[in-house]
């Protein structure tokens, strides 16, 4: 067996000591005789593996008692639905446009009421988080949304919007558990788990008990209904039972490496190492402003498409996977979400030394 250094954007890289430990439990999880997957989510060994990654979620996130955590399906996408659906009941929000994954919140959200597009980094290909300390928030707005990690493009809120007492709806889904975050900042966190957590097909919400409202929009199925899931513990339906079994064995990696103060250590030493190389080099660029650089996606050019094709072949060739930039933009990108080791960013600033020599 040989595993690759998997620098994709997501599904993503999960940490290898999750994975054997899964492995071991597959055809009997603990004594059951069955594995996860064929466990019926009403059954007691289903309901602790729920409820221990709900609690480590929130020893790990210090969640307040006021917030709810569902474990939903409908990827982040889905999201971009039921934010406004059940949050928008003065149907009108405003929404900061950092890159595609907003861009898209902000059109769905439109079809549910007045989206506001209040600011835009589209100008300059969402190479910057635009200055957000002194915003037109809209006196009737139900909430101010941003997407906190932008996946695509390699930039990050470092510092989030004044919304002048707005609630704030963040889209973390590549950022999510990557560093501390005061949650009580936010009206609504949610965040795919493919990226920094888990398989995907499982979503996670952490949204504050007054937006888990009754009246939400007339029409809103009762799938799309946060009250719906919150009021069944995430189990109204059957969930993403694997995914979540997953989910749960990240959290408690994560309090064994120290939780998330030691991880945004990690991530900043990585991304430093990768992003010094960047800046020094005379081949290869970033894409984004210094001060917005992300932890997590590490977008870089030569300037040459041939190049840069070439150099994810031969990085492939290496052992270094999944290098070749979004569809949309070219170029390359590293996503070094928290599984992925120190080894990996190292082996990836070696071969882009190396790459950068033999071209003289
Ligand atoms: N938001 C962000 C920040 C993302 O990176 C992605 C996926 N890459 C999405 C939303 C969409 O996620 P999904 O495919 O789970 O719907």
């Amino acid at each position: 067996m040989s595993r690759v250094y998997n620098f994709s954007a997501g599904p993503a890289v999960l940490p290898e000591a999750v994975l054997k430990e899964a492995a071991a439990e597959m055809l009997d999880y603990r004594g059951t005789g069955m594995s996860v997957m064929e466990m019926s989510h009403r059954s007691k060994a289903y309901d602790d593996i729920i409820k221990a990654a709900e609690s480590d979620l929130r020893d790990l996130l210090h969640i307040p008692d006021n917030y709810r955590v569902l474990f939903l399906q409908g990827g982040a996408s889905q999201q971009f639905a039921m934010v406004p659906m059940n949050l928008m009941k003065n149907r009108a929000a405003d929404y900061i446009i950092t890159g595609q994954w907003a861009k898209k919140a902000y059109q769905e959200a439109g079809m549910y009421g007045q989206a506001n597009a209040i600011a835009s980094s589209e100008d300059r290909t969402f190479s910057y988080i635009p200055d957000c300390s002194d915003l037109p928030v809209s006196e009737n707005a139900d909430y101010v949304y941003i997407c906190e990690n932008n996946t695509i493009y390699g930039t990050k809120f470092w510092t989030l919007p004044d919304t002048k007492g707005k609630d704030l709806v963040a889209d973390q889904s590549s950022c999510f558990l990557s560093e501390p975050v005061d949650v009580a900042k936010y009206g609504l966190i949610f965040a795919g788990a493919q990226k920094n957590v888990g398989p995907a097909g499982t979503v996670i919400v952490i949204a504050r008990e007054d937006l888990i409202r009754e009246d939400v929009l007339e029409g809103t199925p009762a799938m799309l209904r946060y009250k719906t899931h919150a009021d069944a513990g995430s189990l109204y339906n059957t969930p993403p039972t694997y995914g979540i079994y997953i989910c749960g064995k990240v959290f408690k990696w994560l309090k064994e490496m120290g939780g998330l103060e030691e991880m945004k250590k990690r991530n900043e030493k990585k991304a430093k190492l990768l992003y010094d190389f960047l800046d020094q080099s005379r081949l290869f660029k970033g894409t984004v402003e210094k001060k917005d650089r992300s932890l997590m996606n590490v977008p870089f050019i030569t300037g040459d498409e041939a190049l840069d094709a070439l150099f994810v072949k031969e990085s492939k060739a290496a052992g270094l996977e999944n290098l070749k930039g979004h569809r949309t933009v070219g170029g390359m990108r590293a996503s070094i979400y928290n599984a992925m080791p120190m080894e990996g960013v190292e082996k990836l600033v070696a071969f882009m030394d190396d790459f950068e020599k033999k071209r003289g």
